[in-house]
């Protein structure tokens, strides 16, 4: 073997021996889930964690307590107290159900910061009626005899988006990006360039070319999906819903299939009456490259 096949067969060797979970920057599935009630799959939120910092897309219902389990398996930049930055894709209540749970329970946790949230318009209104709802609960934790907490849980930092970069810090730079998602006027997808990765976030969407555009080679696109042979199963009125405002199996392979990701990562995947099996099947039917279909907690 000559001095080069030698180098070029130990790199590859580093590269087997180091899945995505050892890189720097992690993708962290809190929650693949959907409306549907699934036990197993909590409200969607997805977790791009660089280091000791963690950027939280979507905060569906359990998002704190799937950090807190993603705390609990060594990943500390998921601890209640470093939740201070999330992305909301759209309103949709799937997707904001967590939107209370993340403002109130790490600041009754001595969460050190405000939340600092990003989204579409809307945001502002929903996290204002969020605070006032809960104004006797906020009142009686600050003057009932509670610790002193470390700011007035009130202040929340709300930004809400145009298309483009809308956040940039010394580890990340986020871009937002508009999705077609039925009758929202606006609901974005987010790409995460850091040092070392580049990952797309779909949201929600139908199948859409500017989703291809933003990853081209990019590591991790983490796209929703429906299955086809459960759609093929639902009534015809959910029928023209689904296919109205989300991404089938086989539309994400051939998106996938001109967008080339290193890792292609399935969630708030409706199955219906199929399986997950069949689910990967169908993408692959379009799709050689390499799909995960992903749960809670999973880490890439
Ligand atoms: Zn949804
Ligand atoms: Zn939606």
């Amino acid at each position: 073997m000559s001095r080069l096949a030698l180098i070029v067969a130990a790199a590859l060797l580093v590269m087997v021996a180091l899945p995505h979970s050892q890189s720097r920057t992690r993708v962290v599935m809190l929650g693949t889930g959907t409306p549907n009630a699934d036990p197993d799959r909590y409200g969607p939120s997805v977790a791009v964690v660089d280091d000791e910092t963690s950027y939280l897309v979507d905060f569906g219902v359990g998002v704190v307590r799937r950090a807190a389990a993603a705390e609990r398996s060594g990943i500390t930049a998921l601890a209640a107290t470093k939740l201070t930055l999330a992305f909301a894709t759209h309103l949709h209540s799937d997707h904001t159900l967590g939107l209370a749970d993340l403002i109130l329970t790490p600041w009754i946790l001595e969460r050190p910061t405000p939340l600092t949230l990003y989204g579409p318009r809307g945001l502002r209104a929903m996290t204002k009626h969020l605070v006032d709802a809960y104004a006797d609960d906020i009142r009686i934790r600050t003057r009932g005899g509670e610790p002193k907490h470390q700011y007035d849980p009130r202040l929340v930092r709300v930004h809400e988006i145009s298309p483009g970069v809308v956040y940039r810090d010394e580890r990340v730079t986020v871009t937002a990006f508009p999705v077609p998602h039925g009758a929202w006027e606006q609901a974005f997808g987010y790409r995460f360039q850091t040092p070392d990765r580049t990952i797309v976030i779909s949201g929600d969407t139908g199948p859409d070319s500017r989703i291809e555009d933003q990853c081209r080679r990019c590591d991790v696109l983490v796209h929703e999906v429906y299955s086809e042979a459960g759609f093929a199963k639902r009534p015809a009125d959910w029928q023209a819903y689904h296919a109205r405002y989300h991404t089938s199996s086989r539309q994400l392979g051939a998106i996938a299939a001109r967008a080339r990701p290193g890792l292609l990562v399935l969630y708030h995947q409706l199955i219906w009456s199929s399986t997950e099996e069949e689910l990967l099947n169908e993408v692959r039917s379009a799709y050689d490259g390499q799909v995960v279909s992903a749960h809670d907690l999973d880490v890439y």
